[in-house]
């Protein structure tokens, strides 16, 4: 893929090598500026959470890198640079990006297998119809979420009668089916158990062994336990970067979001 020309012809984009690159985004919604200079750059295999007071901008810019907000000036480059500026929705996840919001939406009313079995149908890179029968290797791929995502024994169990973290977990076991680059997740947490929480962040670090993963939460213990970079967002923009003792020591993020 061609990188965006940059400099003198040895002097590489900044974006290049990376998986996600955002640079002086701005958004605002009816003047109010939710995103304001927003840079940002995640190298492929990373994971990196994200932390922020309310309203700081974390979902906002999880719709630009997905294409559901369109910024009104910068750059979100992917995979080094491709424009996500310049794709819609659709293209966007197609391209390897998956985004899990903050509620589940799974199918209710189908078994987990079932709802796992849809997420692999719904992938539109492969035209498969409703209709189509399960090859080995899909149900291979099946088997593997279902373990990876500790719902191997429920696998004909409805998904109604899940807990609630178990559909947050299907919900990532569909996304998985597509076999993003890219997993963004929105307060994956929110809602759960203690022992939901470790396990999700047991279950994110294992997912970030072949896929870069971006996690917005706000629930420190599990921000500790997933051990990766933070980003400290307020206002549309990065206040801080590091590990999470670093930006836990620094006296703006503790003044903004951490002291309150
Ligand atoms: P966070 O996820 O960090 O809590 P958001 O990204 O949801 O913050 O919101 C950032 C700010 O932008 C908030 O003040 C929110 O009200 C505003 N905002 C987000 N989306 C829209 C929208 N579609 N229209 C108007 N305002 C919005
Ligand atoms: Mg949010």
């Amino acid at each position: 893929m061609a990188s965006p020309s940059y400099g003198v012809a040895n002097d590489p984009h900044p974006a290049h090598g990376s998986i996600l690159y955002l640079d002086g985004v701005h958004v605002a919604f009816d003047g109010f500026k939710a995103i304001n200079g927003l840079s940002l750059i995640l190298a492929p295999g990373e994971l990196r959470t994200i932390i922020g007071p309310n309203g700081a901008g974390k979902t906002t810019m999880m719709d630009i890198i997905t294409g559901k907000t369109k910024p009104d000036r910068g750059d979100v480059l992917y995979d080094g640079g491709v424009d996500l500026t310049r794709l819609d929705e659709t293209r966007i996840a197609n391209l390897g990006i998956g985004r899990k919001f903050q509620k589940p939406t799974v199918f209710e009313h189908l078994s987990v297998f079932e709802n796992l079995e849809l997420a692999l149908k719904c992938d539109r890179r492969t035209l498969k119809t409703l209709f189509f029968l399960l090859s080995s290797a899909d149900r291979t791929r099946i088997e593997e979420v279902l373990v990876r995502i500790g719902l191997a024994e429920k696998r004909t169990h409805l998904a109604g009668v899940l807990s609630h973290g178990q559909k947050q977990w299907l919900e990532i076991g569909m996304l998985l089916m597509q076999e993003p680059k890219v997993l963004l997740l929105d307060e994956p947490v929110a809602g759960m158990t203690d022992h939901e929480t470790e396990q999700t962040a047991d279950l994110i670090l294992d997912i970030n062994r072949d896929r870069s993963v971006v996690v917005v939460e706000h629930d420190m213990e599990f921000v500790r336990r997933l051990g990766a970079k933070v980003t400290v967002l307020h206002e549309g923009s990065v206040l801080a970067e590091g590990s999470l003792e670093t930006v836990q020591q620094d006296h703006r993020v503790i003044e903004v979001y951490l002291g309150r």
